[in-house]
Order: structure tokens, then C-alpha cells, then sequence
């Protein structure tokens, strides 16, 4: 294992990161378990990072850095310790440090596809399921939704496979040597989104399904056609109630010349089969790849931000326009994968989650609630340089997912870097979505966390459960970081 001192490591959007005393780049699960060793017999911080894709310090080590990307391979799964009803399922094991854009292509060879992603594909498979990372589908589960067993190292180096009780291991059969196997729903829903707390995650086993095939549309609208359908969620089915797999709005705040606000709908349907002549189906709006990929959109729109923002809300009615797509057809996770790879590092956001259950729909409350805001901006000469999107998630087991047993609504608000006053700007949406119980994504800027535990406590119906998991897991500390310390996670009372 290479263990670089002092190595200067940074998240995507280089805002959070800095000089490492120890960048560790461990290529097996012996090199984890010495790694914790070492760490805690020094009385020395430790944490995993995945790609720093998230924008808030959520993975920002202090002492160890614990890089996983060498160990990003598929592994074996041993078929014969595992119960009886899980034997026609899909099931994947795969160490945590493999992107998601590589497991992937791996599944692809097996035919297998994973049942949603978020739009990019650079996380790690052990960030996005740590921080619960989400696509878009009122069905559909966020990155945890999918995960069977959990393997990871804790303190002491003690290495813990975790699932839920009556999981998939015949504990009568369990065999693997110095694994603790811990059947229990606590353990296993606290441990699904653990923010890197709980400690080192070695390997999942995912359930996958059998390759599929989507459709996608890219439709127009206008904000007062779509606020309708999504407020009595007909939007999600098609007009004989059949349910559309997922859905995603994209809107721009700021008003067109009809007094209203430009929607692009994107819809995802499956297809039973690819159809045998897809050729001209294959490639999405070309125009708007194309551009979204040249760094000179980036860099012209930042400066367009700085020196001529009132141009703003025409452009991103335009972008919107240019979205506009009649139909791409690919197998699933090339279609979830929404591409403009190139600005989307250049921006970042905040996102939060709104409860759908019984009709509630404050995230339209606020999502309205900001283009007011939007709009309120402009005489001072501030904007907002990309379209907002409204993306749908199913309930999730995990306790620290926003979606706990209830679906979501995700408002997302980005800005491109380099838009002037933007983490003001932002705070100000974060303050509207709060006001509105919306709750923060963990790996989104969410700034309005801080010295705010109480926040945590109204929003989280198991964090007490929770976070007897991370004292039994972090009983020192050894795992957490400034975040984590700072939204005081194990102390809320
Ligand atoms: C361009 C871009 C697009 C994005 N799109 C989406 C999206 O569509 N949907 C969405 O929900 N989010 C999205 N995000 C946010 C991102 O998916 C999450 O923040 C995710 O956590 C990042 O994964 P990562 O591998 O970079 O993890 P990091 O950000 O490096 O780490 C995230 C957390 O995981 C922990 N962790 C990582 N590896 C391990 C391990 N082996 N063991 C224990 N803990 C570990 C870290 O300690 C940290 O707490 C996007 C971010 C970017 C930059």
C-alpha cells in the first residue's frame, strides 16, 4: 500500500480539501483493516473519501485520507452461504471504490443494469451510497434502495458484514474468516447512508436488474401546463394510468414573454425490447451535446454572469429550448446518464428533499417561492445561471436518507461557478426550502446545517436509532470529521 505524506487532495468544485498528512491508497481489505489500526493506535482521525463529488465538506479527511480507488474490482460472491430466496436475484458483490460509470460497463457484459443512478457517473459506488445519492423515478430507489450486504471496517479494524435481519447470509453458512456477520434492521438501515462515520466501506452486494431499455422525450411546456399535473401527480402516469418509470422538470425562474415560465418535461419509459433499428434514436440532441460539453459555453456563460446578467433569463430559456429532444433510446444506465459533464463540475448546488405524502406539496410552494426570489434578485444584478430541476425519489429504508419511508420531491438549484454572490444566493434558496420542510441533500451544499443539530432532529424520525449505530461504530470519534463534529452527528439530544 502507498501511504504520500502530506498530499494536497480537493472535492470537484475545489472549495473544500487541503493538505493530507496521510494520503493512503490501500489496495486490499488487510491494507483497511491496518490502516484503522494504525489510525486509532495514534489517536488519529481516519476517513474514506470516494471521488469528492459531493460539495460540502462531507468527506473532507483530517489525518489518515483513505483512497479507495484501487480497490474498485467486481468480487466473488459465494452463492452457497446465502439464503435459499434470494437464488433467482441479481445479486453483485463489488468493492466500494469502483465508479459507478466503471460498474456500468461491467454490468453491461452481464447483462445486468442498475435500476437508477444520478445524472453523472464519476461517484464512487461507496460515496453515492453514503451520502444517498438519487436519480429521478417517484418509483424508483436512490443509490442505498439497492444494496444487500455491507462490508466494511470499523473500529479496532473489526470487519463487519452488515444486513438486514434475515438477510441474505445463512448465518449457518456465513464462512467468511474474521467477518462479523450483524443481521439487524437498525444496524443495516443506520449503516445504508453513514456519511463516512461508521468506517471504512470495503464492498457491497448490490441486487441489479436484467439489462433494460429506455425511451427518453424532452418535451416543452410551460410552468402553468406542468404545476397542475404535478400537484395531483398525474404527471408521473400516462393518460390510461399506466406509470411512467421516471420523470424529471427542468424550469427556468425567471418569466418568459407569456408571463410564465419555460419547462422542459423529460420522461423515461421502458421498452420491453431495443428496437432492431434504433440507429437514429441512439444519440441524444446532438446541438445541446455538443455545446454542454465545450468549455467554451462554460466560460462564456460565466462571463456573460459577470458582465451582461440581464441577458440571463433569455438564455436559459433558449437552453432549455435547446434541450428539447423527440426520443433517445438506449440501454437503461447510458439513458439516466444525462451528460453536460464538463459545466455540471463547474457548478454546484443545493438540493432538497420535499415530502410527497398525502398530497403535500410544498416543494411547489417553493419552488415558486424562489422564482419570486429570482426575480426580487434582478435590480440588484444578481442571477441565476441555470435552470432549476425537480427530480421525484422513492421512500428509502435508509434513516438518514431525506426519502425515509415517505417518496420526495428534490428541488436542485444550480449556479455555474464564478456567478457572482453565488453562495449568497444560495443560502437565500436554502433558507426558502427550509421554510418549507424541504431537507438537504448531504453531499449538496447545505450551509444552513450549520449550528443547527435541532434541524436534523425535526427531519430524521430515526435519528436516535441512528445514531446508536454511529456510538456503537465511532465510539471515539475515530471516523468523523469537521462536518460531522459540526452538525454535532452522535450528540443530537
Ligand atoms: C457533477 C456532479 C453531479 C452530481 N449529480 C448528482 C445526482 O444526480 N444526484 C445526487 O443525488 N447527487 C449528485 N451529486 C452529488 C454526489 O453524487 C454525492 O455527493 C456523492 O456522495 C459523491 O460521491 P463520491 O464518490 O464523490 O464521494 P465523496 O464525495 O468523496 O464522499 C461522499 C461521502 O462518502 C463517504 N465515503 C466515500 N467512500 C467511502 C468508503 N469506502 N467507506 C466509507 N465512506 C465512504 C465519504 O467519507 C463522504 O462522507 C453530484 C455531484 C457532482 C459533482
Amino acid at each position: 500500500m502507498k501511504i504520500k505524506l502530506n498530499k494536497e487532495w480537493w472535492n470537484t468544485i475545489k472549495k473544500f480539501g487541503g493538505t493530507m498528512p496521510y494520503y493512503c491508497l490501500p489496495k486490499n481489505l488487510q491494507d483497511l483493516i491496518d490502516l484503522v489500526k494504525q489510525a486509532e493506535a495514534e489517536s488519529k482521525r481516519i476517513k474514506a473519501v470516494g471521488s469528492g463529488h459531493s460539495f460540502s465538506d462531507v468527506a473532507i479527511p483530517e489525518c489518515y485520507l483513505v483512497d479507495l480507488k484501487k480497490m474498485d474490482a467486481l468480487l466473488p460472491l459465494d452463492r452457497n452461504s446465502i439464503n435459499e430466496k434470494y437464488n433467482n436475484v441479481n445479486l453483485v458483490h463489488v468493492e466500494g471504490g469502483m465508479s459507478v460509470q466503471k460498474f456500468n460497463k461491467r454490468m453491461e457484459h452481464q447483462s445486468l443494469c442498475v435500476k437508477n443512478m444520478g445524472g453523472l457517473d464519476d461517484q464512487t459506488l461507496a460515496g453515492a451510497i453514503s451520502t444517498g445519492t438519487h436519480g429521478t423515478g417517484i418509483d424508483l430507489p436512490s443509490f442505498p434502495g439497492m444494496v444487500r450486504s455491507i462490508l466494511i471496517v470499523s473500529h479496532g479494524g473489526k470487519c463487519l458484514r452488515i444486513e438486514p435481519k434475515d438477510g441474505l447470509t445463512n448465518p449457518d453458512k456465513h464462512s467468511e474468516t474474521g467477518v462479523e456477520l450483524i443481521q439487524d434492521d437498525q444496524f443495516f438501515n443506520s449503516s445504508l447512508v453513514s456519511l463516512g462515520c461508521f468506517g471504512i466501506i470495503y464492498s457491497f452486494i448490490l441486487e441489479m436488474e436484467d439489462m433494460y431499455y429506455l425511451e427518453e422525450t424532452k418535451k416543452l411546456y410551460q410552468w402553468s401546463e406542468v404545476k397542475p399535473r404535478l400537484a395531483d401527480r398525474s404527471l408521473f402516469h400516462e393518460a390510461d394510468g399506466t406509470p411512467i418509470r421516471g420523470v424529471m422538470v427542468q424550469v427556468n425562474p425567471y418569466k418568459n414573454e407569456d408571463k410564465d415560465h419555460t419547462c422542459i418535461v423529460v420522461r423515461h419509459r421502458i421498452l420491453e425490447t431495443m428496437p432492431s433499428r434504433y440507429i437514429g434514436d441512439a444519440t441524444r440532441n446532438w446541438i445541446s451535446s455538443v455545446l454542454s460539453y465545450f468549455p467554451l459555453s462554460y466560460l462564456y456563460l460565466k462571463w456573460v454572469a459577470r458582465n451582461k446578467p440581464f441577458k440571463l433569463p433569455k438564455m436559459l430559456d433558449a437552453s432549455l429550448k435547446s434541450l428539447r429532444d423527440k426520443r433517445y433510446v438506449n440501454k437503461g444506465y447510458r439513458v439516466l446518464y444525462q451528460g453536460a459533464e464538463y459545466i455540471k463540475k463547474r457548478a454546484y448546488d443545493s438540493e432538497f428533499a420535499f415530502d410527497l405524502s398525502n398530497g403535500k406539496n410544498n416543494f411547489i410552494k417553493a419552488l415558486e417561492a424562489m422564482f419570486k426570489k429570482a426575480e426580487e434578485n434582478i435590480p440588484e444584478g444578481l442571477y441565476q445561471t441555470a435552470p432549476m430541476g425537480l427530480r421525484f425519489v422513492d421512500q428509502s429504508p435508509a434513516y438518514l436518507s431525506p426519502e425515509y419511508g415517505r417518496q420526495v420531491a428534490y428541488i436542485d438549484t444550480p449556479f455555474v461557478k464564478g456567478t457572482p454572490r453565488l453562495d449568497e444566493q444560495l443560502f437565500a434558496y436554502q433558507e426558502i426550502m427550509l421554510s418549507e420542510d424541504g431537507i438537504p441533500h448531504w453531499g449538496k451544499v447545505n450551509t444552513i446545517l450549520d449550528g443547527r443539530p435541532e434541524i436534523i432532529k425535526r427531519y430524521y424520525p430515526k435519528l436516535a436509532e441512528w445514531q446508536e449505530v454511529f456510538n456503537q461504530l465511532n465510539p471515539d470519534r475515530l471516523f468523523s470529521n469537521k462536518f460531522s463534529d459540526r452538525l454535532k452527528l452522535g450528540d443530537i439530544v
